[in-house]
């Protein structure tokens, strides 16, 4: 997606060899604008499916899997990362080992709000090794829900995790493929070398 492409070049931030830092736009500060054009974008390639229902991971998958929501007319979900209170009983969990943060982390959905009648889209905001889209996946089978497909916004087809999900057979659409980084600049899959 250009747009993304284009706002990642004047604006991401390469740090170390692996991660790019989207903050001004995604991952601290909302542009929502093109938020909203992510979910159009994500309705375009997945719109063949019957969706009932659009799961992600707070906080930063929150934005794009909203405005995907929006355009599908469905339910989005979060997977929460912290049990409180008013979330402790009746829950699907997984295990999510975090690339960025180096620790791993329970994430939680209720019951109540995925069952055998769904049929999922997960969005995130990265695809780096796949643990994230993982622990959707685990919750979605406990659920017996159906997964339709995976919706990125930003892959780093590098780390392993696309080659991890291809092997599972699943439909997976991104709308901004990192092929590289290289001395401090993002090198897209499609662009020209
Ligand atoms: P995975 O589970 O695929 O290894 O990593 C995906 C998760 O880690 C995403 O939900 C995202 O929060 C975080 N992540 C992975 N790589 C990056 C990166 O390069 N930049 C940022 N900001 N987050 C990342």
């Amino acid at each position: 997606m250009q747009q993304l492409e284009d706002k990642i070049r004047t604006e991401g931030q390469v740090l170390g060899d692996d991660v790019l830092k989207v903050d001004n736009f995604l991952n601290h500060q909302i542009d929502p604008e093109l938020m909203y054009a992510m979910g159009k974008e994500f309705y375009r390639l997945f719109q063949s499916k019957k969706i009932t229902k659009i799961l992600t991971v707070e906080s930063s998958g929150i934005a794009p899997a909203v405005m995907a929501g929006l355009i599908f007319k469905v339910p989005v979900v979060f997977a929460r990362k912290h049990k409180s209170l008013t979330l402790k009983d009746n829950l699907y969990t997984a295990t999510v080992y975090s690339f960025t943060k180096k620790v791993s982390n329970e994430i939680s959905i209720s019951k109540k709000f995925l069952d055998e009648d769904d049929h999922v889209l997960i969005i995130d905001d990265f695809l780096a090794n796949g643990q994230a889209v993982e622990g959707l996946m685990e919750i979605i089978t406990a659920a017996n829900a159906t997964l339709e497909g995976v919706g990125i916004v930003i892959e780093k087809t590098f780390q392993k995790g696309r080659q991890l999900l291809d092997a599972k057979g699943v439909h997976v659409e991104s709308l901004a493929r990192i092929k590289t980084f290289k001395d401090g600049q993002v090198v897209f899959v499609d662009d020209q070398d």
